[in-house]
Protein backbone atom coordinates (compact mmCIF):
# COMPACT_ATOMS: atom_id res chain seq x y z
CA UNK A 1 0.00 0.00 0.00
CA UNK A 2 1.11 3.44 -0.80
CA UNK A 3 1.95 5.02 2.17
CA UNK A 4 2.33 8.86 0.99
CA UNK A 5 1.62 11.73 -1.24
CA UNK A 6 5.24 11.76 -2.54
CA UNK A 7 5.13 8.41 -3.82
CA UNK A 8 1.70 8.51 -5.58
CA UNK A 9 2.18 8.22 -9.78
CA UNK A 10 0.17 10.80 -11.71
CA UNK A 11 -2.56 9.26 -13.57
CA UNK A 12 -4.15 10.48 -16.88
CA UNK A 13 -7.13 11.69 -14.75
CA UNK A 14 -4.81 13.57 -12.63
CA UNK A 15 -2.73 15.19 -15.44
CA UNK A 16 -5.91 15.97 -17.15
CA UNK A 17 -8.05 17.13 -14.15
CA UNK A 18 -5.01 19.33 -13.15
CA UNK A 19 -4.44 20.69 -16.68
CA UNK A 20 -8.40 21.75 -16.80
CA UNK A 21 -7.72 24.19 -13.62
CA UNK A 22 -4.75 25.64 -15.02
CA UNK A 23 -6.43 26.25 -17.96
CA UNK A 24 -9.67 27.91 -16.46
CA UNK A 25 -7.21 30.15 -14.52
CA UNK A 26 -5.46 31.53 -17.25
CA UNK A 27 -8.70 32.10 -19.26
CA UNK A 28 -9.56 33.72 -15.66
CA UNK A 29 -7.03 35.52 -15.89
CA UNK A 30 -7.05 36.68 -19.38
CA UNK A 31 -10.46 37.59 -19.32
CA UNK A 32 -9.82 40.23 -16.17
CA UNK A 33 -6.45 42.06 -17.65
CA UNK A 34 -9.27 44.47 -19.95
CA UNK A 35 -11.29 44.95 -17.11
CA UNK A 36 -9.54 44.32 -13.95
CA UNK A 37 -9.09 47.98 -12.99
CA UNK A 38 -12.80 49.02 -13.27
CA UNK A 39 -13.96 49.90 -9.74
CA UNK A 40 -16.72 47.81 -7.89
CA UNK A 41 -18.53 48.26 -4.68
CA UNK A 42 -17.09 47.86 -1.63
CA UNK A 43 -18.51 44.89 -0.70
CA UNK A 44 -17.65 44.96 3.22
CA UNK A 45 -18.03 40.99 4.02
CA UNK A 46 -15.47 39.89 0.94
CA UNK A 47 -12.64 40.34 2.52
CA UNK A 48 -13.19 38.66 5.81
CA UNK A 49 -14.72 35.59 4.07
CA UNK A 50 -11.81 35.81 1.67
CA UNK A 51 -9.12 35.82 4.14
CA UNK A 52 -10.66 33.36 6.33
CA UNK A 53 -11.04 30.66 3.78
CA UNK A 54 -7.55 30.86 2.69
CA UNK A 55 -6.21 31.29 6.96
CA UNK A 56 -8.46 27.90 6.90
CA UNK A 57 -6.99 25.94 3.94
CA UNK A 58 -3.62 27.28 4.15
CA UNK A 59 -3.96 25.98 7.99
CA UNK A 60 -5.30 22.72 6.91
CA UNK A 61 -2.90 21.76 4.56
CA UNK A 62 -0.19 23.01 6.21
CA UNK A 63 -2.00 20.44 9.06
CA UNK A 64 -1.85 17.43 6.81
CA UNK A 65 1.56 17.93 5.37
CA UNK A 66 3.03 17.82 8.64
CA UNK A 67 0.93 14.48 9.73
CA UNK A 68 2.50 13.27 6.38
CA UNK A 69 5.95 14.19 7.67
CA UNK A 70 5.43 12.81 10.97
CA UNK A 71 4.93 9.27 9.17
CA UNK A 72 7.24 9.41 6.62
CA UNK A 73 9.46 11.51 8.12
CA UNK A 74 10.60 12.95 4.83
CA UNK A 75 11.91 16.77 5.47
CA UNK A 76 10.62 17.93 2.29
CA UNK A 77 6.68 17.41 3.92
CA UNK A 78 7.44 20.08 7.04
CA UNK A 79 9.60 22.21 4.84
CA UNK A 80 6.33 22.66 2.57
CA UNK A 81 4.21 22.37 5.96
CA UNK A 82 6.16 25.28 7.15
CA UNK A 83 5.34 27.01 4.24
CA UNK A 84 1.38 26.52 4.23
CA UNK A 85 1.71 27.71 7.84
CA UNK A 86 3.53 31.01 7.00
CA UNK A 87 0.52 31.92 4.61
CA UNK A 88 -1.99 31.09 6.96
CA UNK A 89 -0.39 32.88 9.60
CA UNK A 90 0.32 35.95 7.27
CA UNK A 91 -3.57 35.59 5.92
CA UNK A 92 -4.60 35.63 9.49
CA UNK A 93 -2.86 38.68 10.64
CA UNK A 94 -3.56 40.94 7.69
CA UNK A 95 -6.88 40.31 7.96
CA UNK A 96 -6.44 41.87 11.56
CA UNK A 97 -4.77 45.22 10.49
CA UNK A 98 -6.88 45.49 7.20
CA UNK A 99 -8.31 48.95 7.31
CA UNK A 100 -12.41 49.04 7.65
CA UNK A 101 -12.47 44.74 8.82
CA UNK A 102 -12.17 44.90 12.73
CA UNK A 103 -11.60 48.76 13.19
CA UNK A 104 -11.24 51.89 10.70
CA UNK A 105 -7.69 51.99 10.05
CA UNK A 106 -6.58 47.89 11.45
CA UNK A 107 -6.07 47.10 14.37
CA UNK A 108 -2.74 46.55 16.04
CA UNK A 109 -2.04 49.70 15.41
CA UNK A 110 -1.27 49.76 12.13
CA UNK A 111 0.01 52.31 9.87
CA UNK A 112 -2.13 53.23 5.84
CA UNK A 113 1.05 50.77 4.20
CA UNK A 114 0.53 47.76 6.80
CA UNK A 115 -1.86 45.78 4.77
CA UNK A 116 -0.28 45.90 1.18
CA UNK A 117 3.33 45.45 2.91
CA UNK A 118 1.96 42.06 4.33
CA UNK A 119 -0.34 41.41 1.02
CA UNK A 120 3.86 42.10 -0.04
CA UNK A 121 5.72 39.60 2.06
CA UNK A 122 2.53 36.79 1.96
CA UNK A 123 3.19 36.97 -2.16
CA UNK A 124 6.80 37.21 -1.89
CA UNK A 125 7.63 34.70 1.07
CA UNK A 126 5.06 32.14 -0.16
CA UNK A 127 6.40 30.80 -3.07
CA UNK A 128 10.26 31.36 -1.64
CA UNK A 129 9.28 28.66 0.69
CA UNK A 130 8.04 26.45 -1.12
CA UNK A 131 11.39 27.48 -3.32
CA UNK A 132 13.17 26.40 -0.01
CA UNK A 133 11.41 23.22 0.25
CA UNK A 134 12.17 21.93 -2.85
CA UNK A 135 15.75 22.72 -2.29
CA UNK A 136 15.76 21.01 1.23
CA UNK A 137 14.12 17.96 -1.25
CA UNK A 138 17.13 17.59 -3.12
CA UNK A 139 19.78 18.15 -0.54
CA UNK A 140 17.84 15.63 2.02
CA UNK A 141 16.18 13.08 -0.10
CA UNK A 142 15.91 10.34 2.97
CA UNK A 143 14.25 10.46 5.89
CA UNK A 144 15.45 12.31 8.99
CA UNK A 145 16.15 10.08 11.89
CA UNK A 146 13.30 9.29 14.41
CA UNK A 147 14.84 10.86 17.46
CA UNK A 148 15.54 14.15 15.53
CA UNK A 149 11.85 13.66 13.57
CA UNK A 150 10.23 16.33 16.31
CA UNK A 151 13.41 18.75 16.30
CA UNK A 152 13.70 19.00 12.52
CA UNK A 153 9.71 19.50 12.78
CA UNK A 154 9.90 22.62 15.09
CA UNK A 155 12.99 24.22 12.66
CA UNK A 156 11.28 23.77 9.34
CA UNK A 157 7.79 24.61 10.36
CA UNK A 158 8.35 27.07 13.52
CA UNK A 159 10.83 28.92 11.69
CA UNK A 160 8.18 30.22 8.98
CA UNK A 161 5.49 31.09 11.57
CA UNK A 162 7.85 32.98 13.28
CA UNK A 163 9.07 34.86 10.00
CA UNK A 164 6.00 35.59 9.41
CA UNK A 165 5.60 36.98 12.76
CA UNK A 166 8.74 38.52 12.23
CA UNK A 167 8.14 40.76 8.33
CA UNK A 168 4.00 40.94 9.86
CA UNK A 169 5.31 43.19 12.72
CA UNK A 170 7.47 44.53 10.65
CA UNK A 171 4.99 45.68 8.15
CA UNK A 172 3.10 47.00 10.90
CA UNK A 173 5.01 48.98 12.79
CA UNK A 174 8.23 49.32 10.83
CA UNK A 175 6.33 51.88 8.18
CA UNK A 176 9.07 54.80 8.14
CA UNK A 177 11.91 51.81 7.03
CA UNK A 178 9.55 50.00 4.17
CA UNK A 179 9.20 52.06 1.15
CA UNK A 180 5.79 53.25 0.50
CA UNK A 181 3.43 50.89 -1.91
CA UNK A 182 -0.45 52.37 -1.28
CA UNK A 183 -1.47 56.42 -1.60
CA UNK A 184 -5.11 55.80 -0.73
CA UNK A 185 -6.49 52.56 -1.96
CA UNK A 186 -4.69 52.84 -4.75
CA UNK A 187 -1.16 50.35 -5.03
CA UNK A 188 0.21 51.80 -8.23
CA UNK A 189 3.08 52.25 -6.60
CA UNK A 190 3.64 48.69 -6.07
CA UNK A 191 3.12 47.88 -9.96
CA UNK A 192 5.82 49.58 -10.77
CA UNK A 193 8.58 49.32 -7.57
CA UNK A 194 10.64 47.06 -7.92
CA UNK A 195 8.73 45.01 -4.54
CA UNK A 196 5.84 44.16 -7.01
CA UNK A 197 7.76 42.94 -9.99
CA UNK A 198 10.56 41.53 -7.73
CA UNK A 199 7.41 39.67 -6.48
CA UNK A 200 5.62 38.33 -9.93
CA UNK A 201 9.39 37.22 -10.55
CA UNK A 202 9.86 35.03 -7.58
CA UNK A 203 6.62 33.38 -8.08
CA UNK A 204 7.04 32.75 -11.83
CA UNK A 205 10.24 31.17 -11.21
CA UNK A 206 9.58 28.81 -8.29
CA UNK A 207 6.65 27.48 -10.52
CA UNK A 208 9.71 27.05 -13.94
CA UNK A 209 11.91 25.64 -11.43
CA UNK A 210 8.94 23.22 -9.83
CA UNK A 211 7.97 22.22 -13.44
CA UNK A 212 11.86 21.73 -14.99
CA UNK A 213 13.16 19.62 -12.03
CA UNK A 214 10.37 17.65 -11.06
CA UNK A 215 8.38 17.26 -14.50
CA UNK A 216 5.23 17.13 -12.44
CA UNK A 217 5.34 13.40 -11.89
CA UNK A 218 3.87 12.65 -8.41
CA UNK A 219 0.60 14.21 -7.78
CA UNK A 220 2.03 16.72 -4.63
CA UNK A 221 4.49 18.13 -7.82
CA UNK A 222 1.53 18.63 -10.11
CA UNK A 223 -0.83 20.28 -7.78
CA UNK A 224 1.52 22.59 -6.14
CA UNK A 225 2.22 23.55 -9.72
CA UNK A 226 -1.45 24.16 -10.17
CA UNK A 227 -1.22 26.02 -7.05
CA UNK A 228 2.08 28.23 -7.95
CA UNK A 229 0.19 28.97 -11.22
CA UNK A 230 -3.36 30.11 -9.63
CA UNK A 231 -0.80 32.11 -7.23
CA UNK A 232 0.80 33.77 -9.98
CA UNK A 233 -2.65 34.95 -11.70
CA UNK A 234 -3.73 36.20 -8.38
CA UNK A 235 0.01 38.54 -8.10
CA UNK A 236 -0.42 39.67 -12.05
CA UNK A 237 -4.10 40.22 -11.67
CA UNK A 238 -3.84 42.05 -8.28
CA UNK A 239 -0.90 44.28 -9.60
CA UNK A 240 -3.28 45.57 -12.75
CA UNK A 241 -6.07 46.03 -10.70
CA UNK A 242 -4.40 48.91 -9.52
CA UNK A 243 -6.69 49.78 -6.41
CA UNK A 244 -8.27 47.50 -3.51
CA UNK A 245 -12.40 47.06 -4.40
CA UNK A 246 -11.84 46.80 -8.28
CA UNK A 247 -13.07 44.40 -10.29
CA UNK A 248 -9.40 42.57 -10.67
CA UNK A 249 -8.78 42.72 -6.87
CA UNK A 250 -12.18 41.29 -5.84
CA UNK A 251 -10.92 38.20 -9.15
CA UNK A 252 -7.49 38.15 -7.72
CA UNK A 253 -8.87 37.57 -3.99
CA UNK A 254 -10.96 34.38 -5.71
CA UNK A 255 -7.59 33.20 -7.57
CA UNK A 256 -5.84 33.24 -3.69
CA UNK A 257 -8.48 31.17 -2.60
CA UNK A 258 -7.99 28.43 -5.66
CA UNK A 259 -4.85 28.61 -5.21
CA UNK A 260 -4.49 27.55 -1.09
CA UNK A 261 -7.24 24.90 -2.20
CA UNK A 262 -5.56 23.09 -4.51
CA UNK A 263 -3.36 21.48 -2.40
CA UNK A 264 -5.40 20.71 0.16
CA UNK A 265 -7.99 19.27 -2.15
CA UNK A 266 -5.46 16.62 -3.40
CA UNK A 267 -4.15 15.99 0.19
CA UNK A 268 -8.19 15.14 1.46
CA UNK A 269 -8.50 13.52 -2.39
CA UNK A 270 -5.64 11.16 -1.17
CA UNK A 271 -6.75 10.61 2.13
CA UNK A 272 -9.75 9.06 0.88
CA UNK A 273 -7.80 7.31 -1.57
CA UNK A 274 -5.85 5.60 0.72
CA UNK A 275 -8.42 5.39 3.30
CA UNK A 276 -10.37 2.95 0.43
CA UNK A 277 -7.08 0.85 0.55
CA UNK A 278 -7.33 0.55 4.18
CA UNK A 279 -9.98 -0.50 4.11
CA UNK A 280 -9.72 -3.14 0.72
CA UNK A 281 -6.19 -4.29 3.01
CA UNK A 282 -8.24 -4.82 6.33
CA UNK A 283 -10.73 -7.06 4.94
CA UNK A 284 -8.14 -9.37 3.19
CA UNK A 285 -6.21 -9.28 6.01
CA UNK A 286 -9.10 -10.48 8.35
CA UNK A 287 -9.98 -13.33 5.60
CA UNK A 288 -6.77 -14.32 5.21
CA UNK A 289 -6.49 -14.47 9.46
CA UNK A 290 -9.48 -16.63 9.42
CA UNK A 291 -8.81 -19.18 6.66
CA UNK A 292 -6.97 -22.40 6.95
CA UNK A 293 -3.43 -22.07 4.55
CA UNK A 294 -4.10 -25.59 3.00
CA UNK A 295 -7.82 -26.37 2.40
CA UNK A 296 -9.13 -23.14 2.17
CA UNK A 297 -11.99 -23.56 4.62
CA UNK A 298 -12.21 -21.63 7.93
CA UNK A 299 -9.40 -22.41 10.49
CA UNK A 300 -9.47 -22.83 14.30
CA UNK A 301 -8.89 -19.12 15.28
CA UNK A 302 -12.31 -18.65 12.88
CA UNK A 303 -14.00 -21.46 14.96
CA UNK A 304 -13.60 -20.33 18.09
CA UNK A 305 -14.53 -16.95 17.88
CA UNK A 306 -17.59 -18.10 15.96
CA UNK A 307 -19.26 -21.01 17.70
CA UNK A 308 -19.40 -19.38 20.98
CA UNK A 309 -20.79 -16.42 19.50
CA UNK A 310 -23.45 -18.49 17.55
CA UNK A 311 -23.97 -20.69 20.42
CA UNK A 312 -25.11 -17.54 22.80
CA UNK A 313 -27.19 -16.34 19.88
CA UNK A 314 -29.06 -19.64 19.57
CA UNK A 315 -29.73 -19.88 23.69
CA UNK A 316 -30.47 -15.85 23.32
CA UNK A 317 -32.95 -16.71 20.46
CA UNK A 318 -34.38 -20.08 22.02
CA UNK A 319 -33.28 -22.11 18.79
CA UNK A 320 -31.58 -25.51 18.66
CA UNK A 321 -27.72 -25.31 17.81
CA UNK A 322 -26.12 -28.66 16.62
CA UNK A 323 -21.96 -29.15 16.13
CA UNK A 324 -20.42 -31.82 13.87
CA UNK A 325 -17.47 -33.55 14.53
CA UNK A 326 -15.50 -34.82 11.86
CA UNK A 327 -11.93 -37.12 11.37
CA UNK A 328 -11.32 -38.41 8.59
CA UNK A 329 -10.42 -42.88 9.06
CA UNK A 330 -6.98 -44.09 9.16
CA UNK A 331 -5.31 -40.94 7.99
CA UNK A 332 -1.57 -41.64 9.96
CA UNK A 333 -1.78 -44.98 7.54
CA UNK A 334 -2.93 -42.54 4.61
CA UNK A 335 0.12 -40.82 4.76
CA UNK A 336 2.33 -43.84 5.91
CA UNK A 337 1.59 -45.60 3.12
CA UNK A 338 0.75 -42.50 0.09
CA UNK A 339 2.86 -39.95 1.51
CA UNK A 340 2.63 -36.51 3.17
CA UNK A 341 1.51 -34.86 0.09
CA UNK A 342 -1.39 -36.94 -1.14
CA UNK A 343 -2.41 -36.91 2.50
CA UNK A 344 -2.46 -33.11 1.60
CA UNK A 345 -4.31 -33.98 -1.30
CA UNK A 346 -6.92 -35.84 -0.05
CA UNK A 347 -7.43 -33.36 3.31
CA UNK A 348 -8.26 -30.71 0.43
CA UNK A 349 -10.67 -33.15 -1.36
CA UNK A 350 -12.62 -33.90 2.23
CA UNK A 351 -12.86 -30.12 3.25
CA UNK A 352 -14.14 -29.24 -0.29
CA UNK A 353 -16.56 -32.04 -0.37
CA UNK A 354 -17.78 -30.93 3.73
CA UNK A 355 -17.69 -27.32 2.29
CA UNK A 356 -20.33 -27.68 -1.03
CA UNK A 357 -22.50 -30.13 1.23
CA UNK A 358 -23.68 -27.05 3.45
CA UNK A 359 -27.16 -25.18 2.09
CA UNK A 360 -27.43 -22.57 4.92
CA UNK A 361 -25.93 -19.56 5.05
CA UNK A 362 -25.13 -19.35 8.71
CA UNK A 363 -23.78 -23.37 7.99
CA UNK A 364 -20.19 -23.10 8.55
CA UNK A 365 -17.08 -25.60 8.38
CA UNK A 366 -13.70 -25.08 9.75
CA UNK A 367 -10.65 -27.36 10.01
CA UNK A 368 -10.31 -27.76 13.68
CA UNK A 369 -7.28 -29.64 13.46
CA UNK A 370 -4.97 -32.32 11.82
CA UNK A 371 -7.57 -34.16 9.88
CA UNK A 372 -10.41 -33.04 12.01
CA UNK A 373 -13.08 -30.98 11.00
CA UNK A 374 -15.81 -29.17 12.82
CA UNK A 375 -19.48 -27.96 11.75
CA UNK A 376 -21.76 -25.88 12.98
CA UNK A 377 -25.57 -25.86 12.21
CA UNK A 378 -27.31 -23.16 13.82
CA UNK A 379 -31.51 -23.43 14.13
CA UNK A 380 -30.52 -27.45 13.42
CA UNK A 381 -32.27 -30.42 15.73
CA UNK A 382 -30.17 -33.44 16.13
CA UNK A 383 -32.43 -35.23 13.88
CA UNK A 384 -31.75 -33.00 10.76
CA UNK A 385 -28.06 -32.64 12.30
CA UNK A 386 -27.95 -36.54 12.10
CA UNK A 387 -28.93 -36.54 8.79
CA UNK A 388 -26.96 -33.95 7.23
CA UNK A 389 -24.19 -35.58 9.20
CA UNK A 390 -25.07 -38.44 6.76
CA UNK A 391 -25.04 -36.49 4.05
CA UNK A 392 -21.61 -35.52 4.54
CA UNK A 393 -20.51 -38.72 5.35
CA UNK A 394 -21.91 -39.73 1.83
CA UNK A 395 -20.13 -37.02 -0.11
CA UNK A 396 -16.69 -37.77 1.38
CA UNK A 397 -17.56 -41.74 0.23
CA UNK A 398 -18.73 -40.49 -3.06
CA UNK A 399 -14.69 -38.78 -3.77
CA UNK A 400 -13.39 -42.19 -3.62
CA UNK A 401 -10.13 -41.25 -2.91
CA UNK A 402 -8.42 -44.64 -2.58
CA UNK A 403 -7.14 -45.82 0.63
CA UNK A 404 -5.90 -49.38 -0.31
CA UNK A 405 -5.09 -50.17 3.28
CA UNK A 406 -8.51 -50.18 4.42
CA UNK A 407 -11.74 -52.33 4.06
CA UNK A 408 -13.16 -49.88 2.11
CA UNK A 409 -10.81 -49.27 -0.17
CA UNK A 410 -11.68 -45.47 -0.16
CA UNK A 411 -11.22 -42.57 2.21
CA UNK A 412 -13.83 -42.47 4.89
CA UNK A 413 -14.51 -39.90 7.85
CA UNK A 414 -16.20 -40.87 11.24
CA UNK A 415 -18.81 -38.20 12.21
CA UNK A 416 -20.40 -37.00 16.06
CA UNK A 417 -22.98 -35.09 16.64
CA UNK A 418 -24.16 -33.05 19.14
CA UNK A 419 -27.10 -31.06 19.32
CA UNK A 420 -27.94 -27.73 21.99
CA UNK A 421 -31.73 -27.38 23.23
CA UNK A 422 -32.91 -24.02 24.15
CA UNK A 423 -34.02 -24.00 27.96
CA UNK A 424 -30.89 -26.01 28.94
CA UNK A 425 -27.72 -24.03 28.51
CA UNK A 426 -24.50 -25.81 28.30
CA UNK A 427 -21.05 -23.82 28.11
CA UNK A 428 -19.50 -24.26 24.38
CA UNK A 429 -16.95 -26.29 25.33
CA UNK A 430 -19.03 -28.98 27.27
CA UNK A 431 -21.36 -29.05 23.77
CA UNK A 432 -17.93 -29.52 21.90
CA UNK A 433 -17.04 -32.55 24.37
CA UNK A 434 -20.27 -34.20 23.18
CA UNK A 435 -19.80 -34.21 20.12
CA UNK A 436 -16.07 -35.22 20.17
CA UNK A 437 -17.20 -38.13 22.89
CA UNK A 438 -19.72 -38.90 20.00
CA UNK A 439 -16.88 -39.68 17.34
CA UNK A 440 -14.88 -41.31 19.78
CA UNK A 441 -17.67 -43.90 20.05
CA UNK A 442 -17.99 -44.07 16.36
CA UNK A 443 -14.42 -44.94 16.41
CA UNK A 444 -14.84 -47.25 18.92
CA UNK A 445 -17.92 -48.99 16.92
CA UNK A 446 -15.83 -50.00 13.98
CA UNK A 447 -14.72 -45.81 12.08
CA UNK A 448 -16.80 -45.05 9.08
CA UNK A 449 -20.02 -43.63 10.54
CA UNK A 450 -22.21 -41.09 11.92
CA UNK A 451 -22.71 -41.15 16.09
CA UNK A 452 -24.94 -38.64 17.89
CA UNK A 453 -25.00 -37.91 21.49
CA UNK A 454 -28.56 -38.13 23.00
CA UNK A 455 -28.14 -37.28 27.07
CA UNK A 456 -25.48 -39.73 28.39
CA UNK A 457 -26.75 -42.88 25.90
CA UNK A 458 -25.09 -43.03 22.61
CA UNK A 459 -27.32 -43.21 19.93
CA UNK A 460 -25.72 -45.22 16.78
CA UNK A 461 -27.01 -43.91 13.76
CA UNK A 462 -25.74 -45.89 11.12
CA UNK A 463 -23.21 -48.34 10.78
CA UNK A 464 -21.65 -48.33 6.68
CA UNK A 465 -20.79 -51.76 5.57
CA UNK A 466 -17.08 -52.26 5.45
P1 LIG B 1 -8.29 -42.54 13.39
O1 LIG B 1 -9.01 -43.35 12.35
O2 LIG B 1 -8.41 -43.11 14.74
O3 LIG B 1 -8.69 -41.11 13.34
O4 LIG B 1 -6.78 -42.66 13.01
P2 LIG B 1 -5.88 -41.57 12.33
O5 LIG B 1 -4.69 -42.25 11.79
O6 LIG B 1 -6.71 -40.81 11.34
O7 LIG B 1 -5.60 -40.61 13.53
P3 LIG B 1 -4.29 -40.07 14.14
O8 LIG B 1 -4.68 -38.95 15.06
O9 LIG B 1 -3.47 -41.22 14.70
O10 LIG B 1 -3.48 -39.49 12.92
C1 LIG B 1 -3.79 -38.27 12.35
C2 LIG B 1 -2.79 -38.06 11.24
O11 LIG B 1 -3.11 -36.92 10.47
C3 LIG B 1 -1.41 -37.86 11.76
C4 LIG B 1 -0.82 -36.81 10.87
O12 LIG B 1 0.29 -37.29 10.18
C5 LIG B 1 -1.90 -36.48 9.89
N1 LIG B 1 -2.00 -35.08 9.60
C6 LIG B 1 -2.35 -34.09 10.43
N2 LIG B 1 -2.29 -32.89 9.79
C7 LIG B 1 -1.89 -33.14 8.52
C8 LIG B 1 -1.65 -32.33 7.37
O13 LIG B 1 -1.79 -31.11 7.39
N3 LIG B 1 -1.26 -32.95 6.24
C9 LIG B 1 -1.09 -34.31 6.19
N4 LIG B 1 -0.71 -34.87 5.06
N5 LIG B 1 -1.29 -35.09 7.26
C10 LIG B 1 -1.71 -34.54 8.40
MG1 LIG C 1 -8.32 -39.64 12.07
MG1 LIG D 1 -7.83 -37.20 14.62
Amino acid sequence: MKSSIMSLAVTRQHRVAAYAVAGFILCVVLATLPVAALAEPHIAAFLPLFAMAVFATEGLTAYLLWTQFVITRGPFLAALAGAYAYTSVTVAIQLLVFPGVFSASGLLGTGAQGAVWIWAFWHCGSPLLILAALFVRRRFPVPVAQAKTRLVGLILVGGPVCLSLFLCSLAIHGEALLPKLMDAQTYQRLMYSPSGRGIAIVSAFTLIYLVVTTRLRTLLDLWLGVALFAGLGDIVVTLVANSRYSMGWYLARLESVLASSTVLGVLIWEISHLYRELHAANARLSEYASRDGLTGIFNRRYFEERYPASLAAANAEQRTLSILMVDIDHFKRFNDTLGHLRGDECLVAVAGALQASLRRGADFVARFGGEEFVVVLPDCELEMAARLAETLHAAVARLAVAAPFTDAGSVSVSIGVATFYPGAPIPAAELLAQADAALYRAKEAGRNRVTAWQGAALTLRSVHAH
